[in-house]
């Protein structure tokens, strides 16, 4: 696969995901509308902010592998690095989002099930009246987590934000057991995202895409969740509903967290993994083999540029070799060793004799 293969892939995919967020942002705005869900806004809410991560992935993806110029010797590489720190950052934003969210619902929940222990009266009402609020809500897709335990929790007397979500008649929960569908149909088509775009940035060597990709898993996570919580309000443990959301949380800024310190580590020139120069360092051997008047190299380094990566070698030559041999040394061992590493931008030498 060259490069120009790699660029139509890269934007495809980017392109693919832009249109599913779309997509998304408007089916569900039209189904918070109509279905009366506040939560299925907010998550519509939140796709329209996806787009803004898309767009900042396919700029830096296609940025970063224009060809080097006067004003960019080493290339342009480096701006996936600034959009993997980018998309990073949302990635943990999210997490600490639901992570905030879920550790309220805990918060709250801890005192009204110590409350209910105290009066088993008040727990069989509740049971009651979330069982039928289960089955008439069917489970609120969006709301997800917060449907069953803040459901619980406005009944035992806790005011909660989340009875926003639901829209209340007569003191019954009203939500279109629709609205669930729509919570799956964001799990599928984020997961399929995930796997298309992990496919997509592994061959293309993007760490940008790959930020990318985990950020529709975790869209496709926040989904499941939602959906696991009303599961979990049904058997009777609706707090596995803030548990669920602490633990996918947590996942989410962990990956967000990592991501964003390997490129920091790139934009500041740390060195790669050991493993990226032992590979260059065995091709270099290969390269060296094959052309008589290196006698051998020494002080490999690689810095990472984005998909790229920029080598500097000292070659040792005999002290007797002429200049216009060693020029043509030179020349061999850079074309050759970028063609067998395609991510092999630029080889600097060094010159040494023994
Ligand atoms: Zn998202």
């Amino acid at each position: 696969m060259d490069l120009l293969e790699h660029h139509q892939a890269g934007s495809r995919i980017t392109l693919i995901g832009m249109g599913a967020n779309m997509g998304m942002t408007v089916a569900k705005g039209v189904a918070g509308v109509y279905f009366h869900s506040s939560a299925l806004l907010a998550d519509a809410a939140h796709s329209l902010s996806d787009i803004l991560g898309d767009v900042v992935t396919l700029y830096t993806f296609r940025k970063s592998r224009k060809p080097a110029d006067l004003t960019h010797p080493y290339g342009y590489g480096r701006y996936e690095a600034l959009g993997t720190l980018f998309v990073s950052a949302f990635l943990v934003a999210a997490g600490v989002g639901i992570g905030t969210h879920a550790l309220e619902h805990v918060v709250r929940f801890m005192p009204d099930l110590f409350t209910a222990t105290v009066s088993s009266g008040a727990v069989e009402s509740a049971r009651e009246m979330l069982g039928s609020a289960v089955t008439s809500s069917g489970g609120d897709a969006a709301s997800s987590s917060s449907g069953a335990s803040s459901l619980l929790s406005s009944y035992l007397g806790h005011d909660h934000s989340h009875a926003a979500a639901h829209k209340v008649v007569d003191g019954s929960v009203v939500v279109d057991p629709r609205a669930i569908w729509f919570a799956i149909g964001s799990i599928v088509i984020n997961e399929a995202l995930f796997q298309a775009t992990m496919k997509v940035g592994r061959r293309t060597n993007s760490d940008v895409l790959v930020a990318n990709a985990w950020h529709h898993r975790s869209d496709a996570l926040t989904s499941l969740v939602s959906v696991g919580a009303i599961a979990g309000a049904i058997v009777g443990f609706p707090i596995l509903d803030a548990i669920g959301g602490l633990v996918v949380s947590t996942m989410l800024a962990k990956s967000g967290l990592s991501m964003a310190a390997d490129a920091v580590r790139e934009i500041t020139d740390t060195p790669p993994s050991p493993q990226l120069t032992h590979s260059v360092a065995d091709a270099l051997k290969d390269v060296c083999d094959d052309v008589e008047e290196v006698r051998g190299f020494d002080n490999v380094q690689c810095r990472k540029s984005g998909p790229f990566v920029h080598v500097r070698v000292t070659l040792i030559f005999a002290p007797d070799e002429t200049a216009a041999c060693v020029e043509k040394a030179i020349e061999t061992i850079q074309a050759e060793l970028r063609k067998r590493l395609d991510f092999v931008q630029t080889v600097d030498v060094n010159v040494a004799t023994k």
